[in-house]
């Protein structure tokens, strides 16, 4: 990585956090029982300042720490210290120009920067200079740009000449065109905003159509082709069919270029979830998003590879007339013809986060993200190299991107075909003790989750899951979490060993 890049992480924040409280205890023993009462008087600003940097910051979890890699959370570019507060001493309401006045020009050079990115553009010149044209828009996060895009996917499917879900909801419009319901078809590893998005807006849950992954945990499109047919057999309207460019749980790709012909072919909205790999847009990793630019619809975080703070995420429309299927106006604001971005946002009022993003686009820039990628891609190499090399580890697939998924085999279990239902159930309370026990060491942290897949015949299978982005984290690193796991597992195999020790799982009968 680029020494200048790699400078610009380096530089730590004002707050170390101490190390001496590195031993945590369980959330469920905090509860918030440790923290005082409010009390009706209010203190000076200083005693509240130093009661913060005594009981609270050193309980806060490092997520900047290199060998912090479990989540999708990393360290930040300094700079954003001063960004920050910038952000806050202006106090720009970006819902309207009235109070935010040049920052709304800052969010819309951005969005058309990265629709570029995304779609190669033909539409942003236009948009650039017309508040009645967006290409998009900003959020909080990843569930808010989907959540936004599913919006504008089922009134795209069900508007009519007569009938609007804005105006006339949606029972209205399913009748007129003779549906008996909606749903939505996205793969089993779609990010479980899906669920909360079905229950807004009208679809349900159990009007997900999941589909299980294939064993590289992709969509498998035959099964999709599948589905579509039926729906359409059974007048059920498709809302959206939901790619994901990088899964939350193994950083797995959907065959994007496949799924956009297909949702093409029937006429169905195609949403592309990029909120962990949108990035590689921007640079020459781009070919892992091949079909990206057919997608009716992106979303991509901020705060994820972006390495931006939290609270910005972005949702793209592939055209400007999509936004006007959730355009809402009113008198005082977001008024028409104005630029008022309020006019097209399911939040209200909303900070300048954007800031963040014109900030990184211009002192990381795409070169710079790409280097950043290029360092985590060679971390994720090295790493699925030790854990192939080691007997201990088994690699659940090889990753797509740099979310490296594997576990770790108990000693009697090594080196063996097959596993029965118990053994299977041995291995994961094994692995869920050893995460969870290096979590309350506290020096590295790799997060765990349960997927289900072919190759381990759909059943419940925990697997351990490192999402190596920190441009601090070293090999030396990786190498030491690896060991320190070895270490946690080993005295966790020696302990369900020791016949005095009641256990659930008898290890005669796994042998
Ligand atoms: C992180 C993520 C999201 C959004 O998560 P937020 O926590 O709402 O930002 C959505 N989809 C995928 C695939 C993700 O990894």
């Amino acid at each position: 990585m680029e020494n200048t890049i790699k400078k610009l992480f380096s530089s730590t924040f004002t707050y170390d956090i101490p190390k001496d409280q590195v031993t945590r205890k369980s959330i469920v023993d905090i509860n918030g029982g440790e923290i005082e009462d409010i009390s009706e008087n209010a203190m000076g600003f200083s005693e509240y300042w130093q009661k913060l940097q005594q009981d609270i910051v050193p309980r806060t979890v490092e997520v900047t720490n290199p060998k912090f890699i479990g989540h999708m959370t990393s360290s930040l570019p300094s700079f954003f210290g001063e960004i920050s507060k910038l952000i806050t001493s202006l106090n720009q309401n970006v819902v309207k120009t009235e109070t935010s006045h040049i920052l709304t020009f800052i969010e819309r050079k951005c969005l058309e920067y990265i629709h570029r990115c995304v779609y190669g553009d033909t539409e942003y010149p236009l948009a650039a200079r017309c508040g009645n044209h967006m290409l998009g828009t900003i959020t909080s996060n990843g569930s808010l740009s989907n959540t936004m895009a599913m919006w504008i996917a089922r009134n795209r499917a069900l508007d009519s000449e007569h009938f609007s879900c804005a105006e006339d909801g949606m029972s209205a419009c399913l009748l007129e065109k003779k549906y008996r319901k909606a749903v939505i078809i996205c793969s089993s590893l779609a990010h479980y905003s899906v669920k909360k998005i079905a229950s807004l807006i009208g679809i349900g849950t159990n009007n997900i159509i999941s589909i299980d992954v294939d064993s590289n945990g992709r969509m498998p499109t035959d099964i999709l082709k599948k589905q579509i047919l039926q729906c359409k057999k059974n007048n059920i309207c498709i809302i959206s069919i939901w790619g994901i460019a990088g899964t939350t749980e193994l950083g797995s790709i959907d065959p994007i270029d496949e799924m956009a012909e297909i949702a093409q072919q029937h006429n169905v909205h195609f949403h592309v979830d990029a909120a962990w790999g949108g990035v590689l847009a921007l640079t020459k990793y781009k070919m892992l998003l091949r079909g990206v630019e057919k997608a009716d619809t992106v979303t991509i975080c901020g705060h994820k590879q972006f390495y931006l703070p939290q609270g910005i995420s972005m949702m793209l429309a592939k055209k400007t007339q999509y936004m006007n299927f959730i355009e809402t106006q009113a008198k005082y604001q977001a008024r028409s013809n104005s630029f008022d971005l309020g006019r097209w946002t399911l939040e209200g009022s909303r900070p300048a986060n954007s800031l963040f993003l014109h900030a990184a686009l211009n002192c990381i820039g795409p070169k710079g993200y790409e280097s950043l990628l290029q360092h985590s891609f060679s971390l994720c190499d090295y790493f699925v190299d030790k854990i192939e090399s080691t007997p201990e580890f088994e690699l659940i697939l090889p990753p797509q991107m740099n979310i490296v998924t594997y576990r770790y085999i108990p000693t009697t279990l090594r080196n063996k075909e097959f596993y029965n239902d118990a053994q299977q159930q041995f291995i994961n309370s094994i692995n869920s003790s050893l995460q969870k026990k290096q979590w309350e060491q506290g020096s590295s942290f790799i997060s765990k989750t349960t997927v289900n897949l072919p190759q381990y015949n759909f059943g419940d299978t925990v697997i351990l899951r490192a999402a190596i982005i920190n441009p601090l984290t070293t090999t030396s690193h990786l190498k030491s979490i690896l060991a320190e796991q070895r270490k946690i597992a080993l005295s966790l195999e020696n302990e369900i060993l020791q016949p005095s020790t009641p256990q659930a799982y008898s290890p005669k009968a796994l042998i």
